[in-house]
């Protein structure tokens, strides 16, 4: 990696983008396609064969020879299925073809992939839809063409739909707030997101000994080691020239892909490190995203190491999470959640500010809800974490602003004042650059909030439709009232003060991480949806069918076959530990004590026959240890194959809940037993490499 790598020619030089578009397509066809782009309109279906054949053209030009319909389906994972250009025309004569109708639509088969009951109800086969909105882009020999996937009747049958429905609920929601506020027409609102991902980097050796790793993401036995991650060294650490050779590869790959990699460090474990892009739309975030996670995955064989992007890789070390930053813009480039510098500008803030606030505090559950997985759990509320609390950070200074607001003293005169918002020009925030409150599941940074609560392996794609659709919905009350309003002024200050009484409640910023929070957030009456299974049932409630279905982002159908689906991605990903965890043992760690045991019988024995004066206490201590904690890991591992044999329920939220405490009970309990045997059993006859080992491999 040596050679002059030239960033400004590299960047994007896979992705069919603007410039290229421009440079390949007629001028009424490119004129055509960007204006469908920004106003999120359908592409007129004439110019798609010329669209289609200029993007076969360039991609052949790029080294390709297939083409692909990406979509991204309920497994919270990518799928591709790929197509030639080659055809036949005549006698055989060969061409390279790529019609518009190819682009526009695929018909995958999609009964193979997770519906969670759509499928039943509707018809078997599914579509793919050309998403303009993402650019298409060259990766390998392919050109990948991202697109949304529906069953036939229409139904949402991936991750991608609703989140472009819903980025367009909040344009219709914005652009009501926007006109009032004196902007052009055609001025819309986009959702921004950038995502900061961490991941943990293992060499591929410690990987291929893992049985737990490979099944399952994350290991399911293993003691503490002796240095975690203690003494704090590993944060911002200095990257160890095999990390940073991966990293620069992983950046180079990412930027051909028009992913703008930005910056990159090591995480507070060890093995563990993160990597930040420059935010953009919702939409392209997230297929960004997924495409991050699939090149992490890719790129560390190279380097022979292996990525890991599961939760929780390593029990009592820090996981792994995904802070999505999100804000909300216009077409014309504003930041909306920017206090700005003029009176409307900060009227227009405190306006959408107070939609956030009120739409946190009226959908913690669907917050929570979209970051309900089984890997999620054992971070939230870890103290490593956020708590399963939903709560919001606005720090000293704009939490002073709206206390003002609210009881009408200014916060410097501590005077009696009327806070006239149309007025008064509030601060601008200095950017929370010091990061002063880690702890908080939803941080206003300055200009954007950080939801701190995603997984390091979820998809953004619900959290962010999530966040998009109930913001919608308080952009929307208050359209209705400020349409209606006499007074536009008087009717801002009217909801922002409204919004503060009411929603108080939802901003903290104090130690999300403390006990006292956990009391305090009750005695608030905030929501404590501990689990993946206390959270799913939330998203069928009546009035949550009603939000997500008043704006076009879900169905009923859609909704309930998503929490069916979540559930049993719980029951599978749990059966496959305790599974796995069998497996190890039976194969693994049982012959291991057994052997060793064994083994210092021997030696006892054999000291004996030398000389009955010597002694055996030492072997004689820790066989006898030994073989109480043999006794204990029997008797666990019986338990733990009860408790899948017994597994039942009537529906799939009861057999969550089943596994969510008797399986993973009867989990916890083997482990214990097997982690205590760790540390007494030679190292040589322990099937598993140590934490110690798998977390200091890379040298
Ligand atoms: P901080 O240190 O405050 O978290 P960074 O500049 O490191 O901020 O940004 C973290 C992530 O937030 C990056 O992906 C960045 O692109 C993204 N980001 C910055 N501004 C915005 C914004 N207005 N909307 C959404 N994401 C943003
Ligand atoms: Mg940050």
């Amino acid at each position: 990696m040596s050679e002059f790598y030239d960033l400004g020619k590299e960047y994007e030089s896979n992705v069919f983008n603007d410039k290229v578009m421009k440079k390949k397509l007629p001028p009424a066809v490119y004129a055509s396609l960007t204006k469908s782009v920004k106003t999120m309109s359908p592409i007129d279906p004439s110019i798609a064969d010329t669209v289609a054949n200029a993007m076969k053209e360039w991609a052949i030009s790029k080294g390709a020879t297939h083409y692909t319909h990406w979509f991204q389906p309920m497994t919270g994972y990518t799928a591709e299925k790929h197509e030639s250009f080659v055809n036949f025309k005549g006698e055989r004569e060969l061409v390279l073809e790529f019609s518009g109708k190819e682009l526009v639509k695929g018909e995958p088969d999609a009964s193979s992939f997770p519906t969670g009951g759509v499928r039943e109800t509707y018809e078997a086969r599914g579509y793919t839809a050309w998403d303009p909105t993402s650019p298409a882009f060259v990766k390998g020999h392919v050109l990948y063409i991202p697109t949304a996937f529906c069953s036939y009747s229409g139904e949402a049958l991936d991750k991608k739909t609703p989140l472009l429905r819903s980025m367009q609920a909040i344009d219709k929601q914005g652009k009501r707030i926007l006109k009032l506020f004196g902007s052009k027409p055609d001025e819309g609102i986009v959702t921004n997101c950038g995502a900061e991902q961490e991941y943990f980097l293992i060499d591929e050796s410690m990987y291929e000994d893992r049985p737990d790793l490979i099944y399952s993401g994350r290991t399911l036995f293993g003691s503490a080691p002796p240095k975690g991650q203690d003494l704090d060294d590993h944060y911002f650490g200095v990257i160890k020239p095999r990390v940073a050779e991966f990293m620069q590869d992983l950046d180079e790959t990412l930027w051909s892909l028009g992913i703008a990699s930005k910056t990159r460090h090591n995480e507070v474990a060890p093995a563990q490190h993160e990597i930040a892009s420059i935010y953009e739309t919702a939409n392209r975030a997230t297929d960004h995203n997924q495409l991050i996670m699939e090149t992490l995955k890719s790129v560390a064989p190279r380097h022979g190491l292996v990525c890991l992007t599961n939760e929780k890789p390593f029990a009592g070390v820090n996981g792994s999470g995904k802070h999505c930053n999100w804000s909300i813009g216009t077409t014309k480039g504003a930041n909306l959640l920017d206090p700005g510098k003029t009176p409307a500008q900060n009227a227009r803030f405190l306006l959408f500010l107070s939609a956030v606030i009120k739409a946190v505090d009226e959908h913690q559950d669907l917050l929570r809800v979209s970051v309900a997985t089984a890997q999620n759990d054992h971070r939230l509320g870890k103290a490593e974490a956020p708590p399963a609390i939903i709560s919001i950070f606005l720090g000293e200074e704009l939490t002073d602003i709206l206390e003002s607001i609210k009881t009408g003293v200014n916060p410097v005169s501590k005077k009696r004042v009327s806070m006239d918002i149309g007025v008064d020009v509030l601060p601008h925030f200095p950017k929370d650059t010091t990061d002063r409150n880690r702890t908080s599941p939803f941080a206003f940074t300055g200009n954007k909030f950080e939801f701190r609560m995603v997984g390091s392996s979820l998809s953004i794609a619900g959290p962010l439709f999530t966040l998009n659709t109930i913001v919608a919905d308080a952009l929307c009350e208050f359209a209705n009232r400020l349409e209606k309003a006499k007074d536009f002024n008087k009717e801002i200050a009217k909801i922002v003060k409204e919004t503060i009484v009411k929603h108080e409640r939802i901003i903290f910023n104090g130690n999300n991480y403390a006990a006292e929070w956990v009391v305090e957030a009750k005695k608030r009456g905030l929501l404590n949806l501990k689990t993946t299974t206390d959270a799913l049932p939330y998203f069928t409630k009546k009035e949550n069918i009603a939000l997500f279905e008043r704006h076009g982002v879900l169905s009923k159908t859609e909704i309930e076959s998503r929490e069916e689906l979540l559930l049993e991605a719980y029951v599978k990903i749990l059966h496959i530990e305790a599974l796995s965890m069998l497996e190890i043992a039976h194969r693994g760690i049982v012959p291991a004590v057994l052997d060793y045991s064994s083994n210092v019988a021997e030696a006892a024995a054999k000291k004996k026959k030398v000389s009955a004066r010597l002694g055996t206490g030492l072997e004689a201590d820790l066989l006898a240890k030994l073989s109480k904690l043999g006794d204990k890991l029997g008797k666990d591992i019986d338990a733990l194959e009860k408790a899948l044999a017994d597994a039942g329920g009537n529906t799939t939220l009861k057999l969550a809940q089943y596994y969510g405490k008797k399986v993973i009970g009867a989990m916890n309990a083997l482990r214990e037993t097997a982690d205590a045997l760790e540390l007494l059993v030679d190292g040589n006859y322990w099937p598993l490499p140590s934490y110690g080992e798998i977390l200091y491999s890379v040298k």
